[in-house]
């Protein structure tokens, strides 16, 4: 079959997995100006962001020769659900007869679950399956751990564009290993790699913790949040992400009773904002920002697309989460129309801000202690 999925953030693990499971893969292009335009031009003018541009990337990938899709379903008061309804009806009505393959949580509906692995195993041995998805499953947390050193070190590097480049290499690296040997060895060369970055000093009061939350596809999509990552970190601005793909897998392949996730935990603190499941991950956004202000750190960048319902909603509480919690947080909407000067500019605003409180906190902590705090942060 020739399969293709929605482009979101490390495909090169996606790609595996479909290869390893004997398809001609067609890797849809990293979304572009051209693919939002292509997607808004065939999508309703009311959906959201993301529903306009992954619909840009199906248009592309068909036109690579794609025949099939295979992409992830969603439940609950959030469009998620109606995303291959939608895209489906678009494409058929540009003569496109394009099969879905759609996977929801596998405790929510197991038959079509196993219905769908059936028809994307296409043959392939059960034993196979199962190894190729233990080995991805291993490549996922290897990458995550990988690009969480990413985006610590990008903020102190003293060449300009070396982490991201090396980041790249490393994702090549990984695209290259089929065996658990050749995934660890491609694992132990990025982590040497990354390490062989010359980085600044930079003194503890310089040195800043920011948070990213919001929708799990503007999160993690960087070609459509301004990317967002090194940007913050180009600015000396540590950055975490709410949403990893190791973790979003972890939580969603395990039951109830033994879901001690990190996933779980942030749903927990998000409670007392959001009692109820409103969609989207708006109540991951809300429990991750209480995390992010119990774990110190200095402020949250909450991306959320324009057109976002359960987004809306957890903005509305934003404040006074920042209140609760003394942490910063600043909102970016996006979609096709989004200014990139204008956000650019409210960001490097907001990461002064940021600084000044810091500085002023730090302050205080060295009259309290009698003296300096710690000298340095994590740059070395
Ligand atoms: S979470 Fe928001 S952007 Fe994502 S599908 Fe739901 S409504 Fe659309």
């Amino acid at each position: 079959m020739k399969v293709t999925f929605p482009y979101m953030g490390t495909t090169v693990v996606y790609k595996k997995l479909l290869e390893m499971l004997g398809h001609d893969v067609i890797l849809p292009p990293k979304p572009t100006r051209k693919t939002i335009d292509i997607g808004v031009k065939y999508s309703p003018e009311f959906a959201c962001f993301p529903l306009k541009v992954i619909m840009g990337s199906y248009f592309e990938a068909i036109q690579k020769g794609a025949e099939v899709i295979v992409t992830s379903g969603g439940n609950g008061p959030c469009r998620a659900g109606f995303y291959e309804r939608v895209h489906q009806r678009i494409l058929e009505s540009e003569g496109h007869d394009i099969d879905f393959i759609v996977f929801d949580s596998m405790f929510r509906d197991p038959q079509t679950f196993y219905r769908n692995i059936e028809r994307l195993r296409d043959g392939t041995p059960w034993h196979k399956v199962l190894k190729s998805l233990l080995l991805i499953y291993d490549m996922i947390g290897k990458l995550d751990h990988l690009e969480k050193e990413v985006q610590r070190i990008r903020a102190y590097e003293k060449n300009r564009g070396e982490t991201t480049r090396i980041w790249e290499a490393i994702q090549k690296d990984f695209d290259q290993a089929y065996t658990s040997h050749t995934m660890k060895s491609a694992f132990k060369k990025g982590k040497e790699k990354l390490q062989s970055i010359p980085v600044k000093h930079v003194d503890k009061e310089d040195c800043i913790k920011i948070g990213i939350v919001g929708e799990i596809y503007v999160v993690m999509e960087d070609s459509i949040n301004m990317k967002m990552e090194q940007l913050l970190n180009s600015l000396g601005a540590e950055v975490e992400r709410s949403q990893y793909l190791s973790q979003w897998v972890t939580y969603n392949m395990l039951p109830k009773w033994i879901n001690w996730t990190h996933e779980k935990a942030v749903l927990k603190k998000g409670e007392p904002y959001i009692p109820i499941l409103i969609g989207g991950h708006a109540k991951q956004s809300v429990g991750q920002i209480v995390d992010y202000g119990q774990r110190d750190f200095d402020g949250v960048v909450h991306l959320m697309p324009f057109g976002c319902l359960p987004e809306l909603v957890s903005q509305s509480i934003v404040p006074k989460i920042s209140e609760d919690y003394n942490i910063p947080v600043l909102t970016i909407s996006l979609d096709e129309q989004t200014g990139i000067a204008n956000n650019q500019t409210r960001v490097e605003a907001f990461l002064d801000l940021v600084r000044g409180k810091r500085k002023q906190r730090l302050n205080k902590e060295e009259k309290m202690v009698g003296k300096k705090p710690e000298s340095y942060c994590t740059s070395g």
